[in-house]
């Protein structure tokens, strides 16, 4: 998409994770040498010959034009992106959730069927309930650890089947292998929300999946700055989704983008810290009496830990855990809190802390959460990368017990 003597640098050979994020997608710039992605802070750019003859012939996603169309600067994340989850083509938007409303408008149409897990982000879950019908689609929510749940629930008018490979905020695990299977019988794609496990800890592509979304305001921005989201998969899919976000406008600016490439470079360090701190902090609080259950795929006690141990190289920033006494011992706990934040977001460098019960799940009844496992005194952490005893030092001073 890159017009001029402009040279996109796509990472050469078979590098490393850590190689990518630092390397991959950055801007070459010829005419500076600048090491650093120039911020292309412009609307649009020059017409040429080349580009009025492009935009005749319908090839305007090869040229720079507008940038609503495309930017170096945003460009350089999606290919940061696409190299990091070993994808072929990628887009990134101005929020996670014109990553997914574009990706299913592109591959949903009047009369098409969607199967989906149950255990959804919330704002993903309101575009299922409340949009995707208005838009002829049908949808049917299922327990998608049940794959007869999920087979049975297909029909010959599927034509996705969406997970989140990491949920919020119990940490259950995708199947992702299990469930590209039953996509591919059922001739179908396979979406996952990839938002809590970052490319560092899976790379659902990889496992079977045809099509990668992320919320890159968490981890993979990672410093609590910037919204955007992202979509990774093949390139005939991405013509389409490109034409989504064209007409719907989800597209990022370049001064954000900017500040995600940026912060992408570092992802793969915040990663293995997010993975080290988030298990010393789980056993931790799993040896804490005044804590009833911990919920960590790096933990033994963990129900799918058999499977944790199989799809995911690392287990992530975010843990759960009740405290004993319920939903108001839990907010005392909040409030006593002085080091981590009480914050409704998760993957930046600082540890927040969020209770579902006023927050993501406020809007449904107890006895709905208990239904599926939010039970009273419910706290989320995203573990931050600060020093784990200044982490657990705060929780266990604000928990009552130092
Ligand atoms: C935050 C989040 C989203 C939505 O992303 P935005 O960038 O806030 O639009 C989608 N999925 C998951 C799992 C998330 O955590």
């Amino acid at each position: 998409m890159v017009g001029g003597d402009a040279k996109r640098a796509r990472s050469p050979g078979p590098n490393g994770l850590s190689t990518l994020a630092v390397r991959a997608g950055s801007y070459k710039d010829s005419a500076t040498r600048a090491i650093s992605t120039p911020i292309f802070q412009t609307t649009t750019f020059g017409l040429t010959d080349e580009v009025v003859e492009a935009m005749a012939a319908g090839t305007v996603r090869e040229h720079l034009i507008y940038t609503r169309y495309g930017n170096p600067t945003v460009r350089a994340c999606a290919d940061k992106i696409a190299a990091l989850e070993g994808g072929e083509g990628s887009l990134v938007f101005s929020s996670g959730m014109a990553a997914i409303s574009s990706t299913m408008a592109a591959v949903l149409s009047p009369g098409d069927h969607l199967v989906s897990s149950r255990d959804l982000y919330g704002g993903t879950f309101a575009l299922l309930e409340r949009e995707l019908p208005q838009m002829g689609v049908d949808v049917t929510l299922v327990d998608a650890a049940s794959l007869d749940e999920v087979s049975d629930a297909l029909r010959p008018s599927t034509r996705m089947i969406y997970v989140e490979s990491l949920t919020n905020p119990l940490l259950h695990l995708a199947d992702i292998p299990a469930l590209a299977k039953l996509a591919r019988r059922g001739g179908c794609v396979l979406a996952v929300d990839a938002t809590f496990a970052t490319p560092i800890n899976q790379q659902p592509l990889k496992l079977g999946a045809d099509i990668v979304l992320h919320s890159c305001s968490k981890f993979l921005n990672g410093h609590s700055d910037v919204i955007a989201g992202a979509v990774v998969t093949r390139d005939e899919l991405v013509a389409g989704i490109w034409e989504k976000m064209l007409r719907f406008g989800g597209c990022l600016d370049p001064h954000a983008a900017y500040l995600l490439e940026r912060g992408m470079k570092t992802l793969a360090i915040r990663m293995a810290r997010h993975n080290e701190n988030a298990q010393t902090t789980a056993e931790w609080l799993e040896r804490n009496a005044r804590i009833a259950a911990v919920y960590y795929p790096g933990l033994d006690s963990h129900p799918q830990r058999s499977l944790a141990k199989k799809l995911l190289s690392g287990y992530g920033g975010v843990v759960a855990f009740e405290v004993r006494g319920g939903d108001e011992a839990a907010w005392m706990f909040v409030q006593r809190l002085r080091l981590l934040d009480a914050a409704a977001s998760l993957g930046g460098v600082e540890s927040f802390v969020t209770l579902p019960f006023n927050t993501s799940h406020a809007a449904l009844a107890p006895e709905e959460r208990e239904r599926i496992g939010i039970r009273p005194g419910l706290v989320r952490i995203s573990v931050g990368i600060e020093d784990p005893g200044d982490i657990i030092g705060d929780i266990e001073q604000a928990l009552g017990c130092a």
